[in-house]
């Protein structure tokens, strides 16, 4: 009997989460295990992924707008994702336990190639991309963590949740990430809505950027022009897709095979 892990979301069927993991079972050896994309509407989700065990499942990734739910439906959490309030991942456990865990803390802290211990951080966005890189960034020790967002109210929840502070107008940091959606679609509008300039990025200086985009992002662009070390949204998307795999499987994953899946399914209509 095949072994299934997906992904949840609604919708879904963009995700590059089953080529990139796939990839990953192959180059592991896995062959009697598969990752297939899920698309649950939210009045679904809870009842669906209740099911999964009995059909056959392990785990499964949880992506929007469900990450809040997963925390909710599971019987234990780790404390990871306990304190960023969501979950990106669900295994199900032997126990008939289901365990949630959030793997986008450890992606962008693996993706990053950099220590933010001591660094100025600045996090645009206060959804769960940037609850994760708040968490991450805290935790892993950086000096200031500036959380500026379109929407105040919810940077000063954020913020009350998991420490930092909240800004109108940053000022310069090391280190820039970027958790708003702003770049997924037009490439130009970047700097017209982040309270950001291209000039402040230079060589020393760390942009990452949580979106995925074939041919990469205007903010990345700009900040690798002027020197500064990018980090794709793709290459967190791997590290933490990696982390989840080994959640489920106990084995390594291959970031290679990942990341090269990524590509090819970036370029693929
Ligand atoms: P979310 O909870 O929906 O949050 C979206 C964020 O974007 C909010 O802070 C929102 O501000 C902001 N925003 C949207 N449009 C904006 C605009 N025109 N100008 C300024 N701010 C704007 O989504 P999420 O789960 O945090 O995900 C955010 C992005 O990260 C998505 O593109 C997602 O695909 C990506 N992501 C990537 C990875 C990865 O592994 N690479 C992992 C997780 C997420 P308001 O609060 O004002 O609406």
């Amino acid at each position: 009997m095949l072994t299934y892990l997906g992904v949840a979301g609604w919708p879904v069927a963009h995700s590059r989460s089953p080529a990139i993991q796939n990839a990953a079972l192959e180059a592991a050896g896995l062959t009697g295990w598969r990752y297939i994309a899920l698309p649950l509407p939210p009045e679904r989700f809870a009842e669906t992924v209740r099911s999964l065990p009995a059909a056959g499942f392990r785990g499964i990734n949880v992506t929007i707008p469900h990450k809040q739910a997963a925390l909710a439906l599971a019987d234990e959490a780790t404390p990871t994702a306990a304190a960023v309030g969501a979950a990106n991942t669900l295994t199900f456990l032997d126990t008939g336990a289901i365990r949630a865990d959030n793997t986008d803390v450890p992606g962008l802290l693996e993706a990053l190639s950099t220590d933010p211990a001591g660094m100025s951080a600045l996090v645009l966005g206060a959804g769960g991309a940037a609850r994760a890189a708040v968490y991450a960034l805290r935790s892993a020790g950086a000096a200031d963590v500036m959380v500026w967002n379109r929407t105040r109210a919810r940077a000063e929840r954020l913020v009350e949740d998991l420490g930092g502070r909240v800004v109108d107008a940053p000022e310069a940091a090391a280190l820039v990430v970027n958790c708003t959606s702003v770049g997924l679609r037009e490439t130009d509008s970047t700097f017209k809505s982040l309270p950001i300039q291209a000039d402040t990025f230079g060589v020393g200086s760390y942009v990452a950027d949580m979106v995925y985009r074939p041919g990469g992002t205007h903010l990345l662009d700009e900040a690798k022009q002027r020197g500064a070390t990018v980090v794709t949204g793709l290459e967190i998307l791997v590290a933490q897709g990696a982390a989840s795999f080994e959640r489920w499987t106990g084995m390594a994953a291959s970031r290679e095979a990942m990341r090269a899946a990524a590509d090819d399914n970036a370029h693929s209509p």
